[in-house]
């Protein structure tokens, strides 16, 4: 099976036309073939022929309490029709493709990623500096490469939680119709910030998202679904990047005011808070989720379950920073502080598990960061999950913060076809689903590293 550059897969027929033209056409042909191909199927519907798929694994963790040996998954176009076991499953008619003894598990979901921040390496820029100064169709062209590495993590759904100039709102939409290769992106738009701490990209620029007050705070929670956001972002303290402090920033009124509006809509809530404080005020407020926050109390906790408020610890974009301190300017004081947030991003998780609050994998992935989207559990399995646990952050819980857990984060009948093949048992040992061989999004073989 051969992917293109695009990640699409090449049927039988035309790769045998390949191999017969390759020996004779030049590279650049058979390249410029590949090209064309791969834009026509771009925009065509998955598995035009409507072919039965039968994908046969190992074994497979359906993410709903089920470990199937020899599994046998069934798709038709983008969902999943029936889960079986043994070659007797598998329909006469279906295409096979025989991934044992690979392990499959769901495609996963990244609770929080920045898919549109780019960084194209250009020598003497840095990350943060780029950030915001290439232009918006520039900027969504070059963050495919972040949507790749992201589906070669095995994540296939997203939830993008703030970027600028309507960019998520653009890849969301160029993904969903085919004409860029992604994961399924539900996103927030530009996050709502105060003055005194203006969202970075463009901050030269007017800020949509710059709200002080109830009524500022509406009418820009407003603005952004009528742009076509799925959700709402709100920076609740301070607190990104090299800054580890977590002064809460929004008010409890204007923390009710945003979700208000974004309930009201139908639509949910994301508010970030490095600190306590504003992780206190989220959850009293009423958001769907709380992001990132440390010392988080026992009440704060207790209120979470009763709501069934997620938390989303996004440990392990520290330790990114930190790896990559150089790329990013930062000396060894902001390493240390990095890694002090880190002990105390473990112990709140740690004391979270406990309580049973309901965790999802967030990455909070920027820049190169993208591919290790799923280095948080690790995280939480250090902290007490056990693997399912961890796996389950990734799945069902994404799944249901989402309003998605019919048709995604498990495998079985009615859910997208989203699946993942990973090379050992991610329920004796977490970190199996680093090794990712081959990702199926909505029936659509994405990455296939066999
Ligand atoms: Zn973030």
């Amino acid at each position: 099976m051969l992917m293109t550059h695009t990640g699409i897969e090449l049927p039988q027929g035309f790769l045998n036309a390949m191999n017969t033209a390759s020996g004779f056409v030049p590279r650049l042909v058979v390249k410029a073939l590949i090209t064309v191909f791969a834009s026509v199927a771009i925009g065509s519907t998955p598995d035009a022929i409507s072919q039965t798929v039968a994908v046969r694994l190992g074994q497979l963790v359906t993410g709903r309490g089920a470990v199937i040996q020899d599994a046998v998954v069934i798709i038709e176009k983008e969902r999943i029709t029936a889960v079986g076991s043994g070659a007797a499953a598998v329909p006469a008619d279906a295409r096979l493709i025989d991934l044992r003894p690979l392990t499959g598990v769901p495609g996963m979901i990244d609770a929080h990623t920045h898919m549109t921040f780019y960084w194209d390496k250009a020598s003497g820029s840095k990350p943060w500096t780029q950030l915001g100064t290439l232009n918006s169709a520039v900027t969504v062209f070059l963050a495919q490469e972040n949507a790749r590495k992201t589906l070669e993590s095995g994540v296939t759904t997203v939830r993008d939680l703030g970027s600028w100039d309507g960019n998520d709102i653009a890849m969301r939409d160029l993904i969903e119709r085919r004409a860029m290769v992604g994961p399924r992106m539900f996103v927030a738009g530009c996050g709502l910030s105060i003055t005194s701490e203006p969202f970075r990209p463009g901050a030269t620029k007017p800020q949509p998202c710059r709200a002080d007050g109830v009524a500022e705070v509406e009418r820009a929670a407003r603005q952004q679904l009528a742009d076509g956001a799925d959700w709402i972002k709100m920076y609740g303290s301070t607190g990104s990047d090299q800054d580890v402090t977590g002064f809460e920033t929004f008010s409890y009124e204007e923390m009710k005011a945003a979700t208000e509006v974004a309930h009201r809509a139908g639509k949910r809530i994301a508010i970030h808070s490095y600190g306590p404080e504003g992780a206190r005020d989220a959850v009293k407020a009423g958001a769907d989720s709380v992001e990132h926050a440390i010392d988080i109390d026992d009440a704060t906790f207790t209120e979470m379950v009763k709501r069934g408020t997620v938390y989303v610890p996004t440990v392990d974009h520290n330790r990114y920073y930190i790896d990559h301190n150089e790329e990013f300017g930062y000396d060894q004081a902001v390493v240390g502080r990095l890694n002090s947030y880190i002990l105390k991003n473990v112990e709140t998780l740690r004391r979270a598990v406990k309580f049973h609050v309901r965790i999802a994998m967030g990455s909070d992935a920027v820049f190169t960061g993208f591919g290790e989207n799923t280095g948080d559990l690790s995280w939480f399995v250090q902290a007490g999950m056990t693997p399912a646990q961890a796996l389950d952050s990734a799945t069902n819980v994404g799944a249901e913060l989402l309003g998605k857990s019919k048709e995604l984060g498990f495998v079985g009948p009615g859910a997208f076809a989203d699946l993942v093949a990973i090379d050992g048992d991610p329920l004796k040992d977490i970190a199996a689903v680093l090794k990712v061989k081959w990702v199926m999004k909505g029936g659509t073989v994405v990455v296939d590293k066999r």
